[in-house]
């Protein structure tokens, strides 16, 4: 199978109608990042830059920082790579950041609330994505945003870093973009006013399936029992997917569905079209995606969709489709 995949490495990512699928890696360490000579991806969709400070003793300093992302861009070369800001909390620990034990950390003082709340740490960080990125472009996305403040917040610290910036011996990125990790279900009912706020926007979907389903993704009595790709999780998607087309902005999906053939499938059926996933995964969806025929199974599952009871299988749907392609 490895060999299978590694031959089509360097075909372009397209359905047989036609459909460009942009594949991308999830990364944060630079030894994941290197694969990406061997997988073809795009680039880098999610660099998840608190995998730094969780292995780390004590709180990575500037230089420290600047490093690291300095490495993760030569090693990305001409590949876009996405960096996230620190998602601090919940599932990720950082022992010596965090004091207080809270009742329900997934949804305490985490991540982007946290970065708000102590901004000496977001600036920093910030900082270092400016000066690593020395006059190449820049790609910053922002986790766990719950509201269009919070999105106007973070992208104000950036401004003001990029003002900064001016008064120091780096070149100012030569394009910066900033987008927004769509992963607390509130901001599906905001986004036609979030949008128009970002450069592009990605699904974390380990939480937003989280949250959409009010079951912890860190507990395994409840983690599967709630189907990712049952319906009203694929309407969520759906959702997303017809808003950031009517915006014109792009949609990522950075989550851990992005990288298992079925889910993969559902994704695209409901018009995700750049998927970010662990580099192992690459191969098998490129070998999806290269075997399907898209819009007719994005036209059936919009009719399923639309038509269902409340009985709709959608992976016993989506395999009859995929077995008669
Ligand atoms: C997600 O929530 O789906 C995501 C991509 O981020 P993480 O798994 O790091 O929370
Ligand atoms: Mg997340």
């Amino acid at each position: 199978r490895q060999e299978r995949f590694a031959a089509l490495k360097d075909k372009p990512s397209v359905t047989l109608d036609g459909v460009e699928i942009t594949l991308l890696h999830n990364s944060g360490l630079l030894a994941d990042l290197s694969a990406i000579e061997e997988t073809g991806a795009a680039g880098i969709g999610l660099f998840r830059t608190e995998l730094q400070f969780m292995i780390a003793s004590k709180l990575p300093r500037l230089p420290e920082q600047v490093e690291l992302y300095g490495q993760a861009m030569d090693l990305a070369g001409d590949r876009p790579i996405v960096f996230r800001l620190l998602d601090i909390g919940g599932d990720k620990v950082v022992p010596y950041l965090r004091s207080a034990s809270e009742e329900n950390p997934a949804m305490g003082w985490r991540s982007l609330r946290l970065g708000l709340d102590r901004p000496a740490l977001l600036r920093t960080q910030i900082r270092a994505l400016l000066q690593a990125a020395n006059g190449r472009p820049l790609d910053i996305l922002v986790p766990m945003v719950t509201d269009c403040r919070e999105f106007i917040e973070a992208r104000q610290m950036v401004n003001v870093e990029m003002q900064r910036l001016r008064n120091t011996k780096y070149a100012a990125p030569s394009s910066l973009r900033v987008g927004a990790m769509i992963e607390v279900p509130s901001l599906l009912f905001e986004l036609d006013q979030l949008l128009p706020l970002t450069d592009y926007v990605s699904i974390g979907s380990n939480d937003l399936v989280q949250f959409l389903t009010a079951a912890d993704r860190a507990n395994s009595r409840v983690a599967r029992r709630y189907d990712a790709i049952s319906p009203p999780r694929l309407r969520a998607f759906k959702h997303i997917a017809d808003a950031a087309r009517r915006h014109n902005k792009p949609l990522t999906m950075c989550g851990e569905l992005a990288g298992r053939p079925i889910e993969a499938l559902a994704l695209m059926a409901v018009g995700i079209e750049r998927l970010s996933m662990a580099a192992s995964s690459v191969g098998q969806i490129k070998e999806l995606v290269l075997s399907l025929d898209l819009m007719q199974l994005r036209s059936q599952l919009s009719e399923a969709l639309d038509n269902d009871l409340g009985n709709l299988d959608t992976r016993e749907f989506l395999y009859a489709l995929a077995d008669r392609q």
